[in-house]
């Protein structure tokens, strides 16, 4: 399969886009950067969203996308998510308030945002690829995916704290590939990260014991004020399986 990192960043700086994949050329893993990372030819070709959580580096673009892409497609942008997530974005961000409801626009028949609620533990196949949502731990309800295509499969995980089931399914997942998992701040900020369910390069090395393959492991959602020091300090943990996700690369898998 064919990843390309869109934004690899938790937070917004010149240089630093937040959360968002592209896959296989139509899918999108998160919405951080989606608007600003791809010409609008390309957005239009963007059919289907995933979405872990409803925080706003990883939806912020999801408003500007749908605009950019209204009047061009004549099927509906199908986001997938949590029923939780989609409760949050329908409550606070298509409210008619933060941004129009086009979950219910032009009409609520025909719109042109349409939600899919996605359930832990049962996969998704968009295009042939399999997103198997897995709860992870974060300050509210938030998935990593299994994401798997012809047998080769990529562990993947936005926001969260230490966990344990995702390490799991890693560790059972036939083809495994890569893990991409996030490492927000660095050890500086260990107590912001504890509490707000994060991750630092001294519990990111803690999360590895849990996994017994060996893999790649590509960290990202990196907060741009921390960028440097985390880069430092996972430099210095000495782990050569562990990289970071590059953004504006493309990954083939
Ligand atoms: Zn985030
Ligand atoms: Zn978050």
């Amino acid at each position: 399969m064919r990843i390309e990192v869109l934004g690899a960043y938790g937070g917004e700086s010149p240089g630093c886009r937040m959360t968002c994949l592209r896959i296989n050329d139509r899918i999108a893993l998160d919405a951080g950067s989606l608007s600003s990372a791809l010409p609008i030819e390309e957005q239009v070709g963007i059919h289907s969203i995933l979405i872990t959580h409803s925080h706003m580096d990883h939806t912020t673009s999801l408003p500007f996308f749908t605009e950019n892409v209204f009047g061009k497609i004549d099927r509906a942008i199908d986001v997938y998510t949590s029923a939780a997530t989609s409760y949050a974005m329908r409550r606070h961000l298509f409210n008619n308030d933060t941004w129009p409801d086009f979950t219910r626009l032009p009409n609520h028949l025909l719109p042109v945002v349409r939600f899919h609620d996605l359930e832990e533990g049962v996969p998704a196949i968009l295009d042939g690829v399999s997103f198997t949502p897995i709860e992870v731990s974060h300050t509210i309800p938030t998935f990593g995916f299994v994401i798997e295509h012809h047998g080769r499969a990529v562990v993947w995980s936005s926001d969260t704290g230490p966990t344990q089931r995702l390490w799991e399914v890693a560790n059972r997942t036939p083809g495994l590939a890569a893990v991409c998992l996030e490492t927000s701040f660095d050890n500086a900020y260990q107590e912001i990260a504890d509490l707000s369910l994060h991750l630092t390069p001294r519990t990111l090395e803690r999360e590895l014991e849990k996994l017994d393959k060996k893999v790649p492991v590509l960290l990202h959602h990196l907060k741009p004020p921390c960028a440097e020091r985390i880069r430092e300090e996972v430099r210095a943990l000495g782990n050569p399986d562990v990289d970071f996700l590059e953004q504006g690369r493309v990954y083939e898998f």
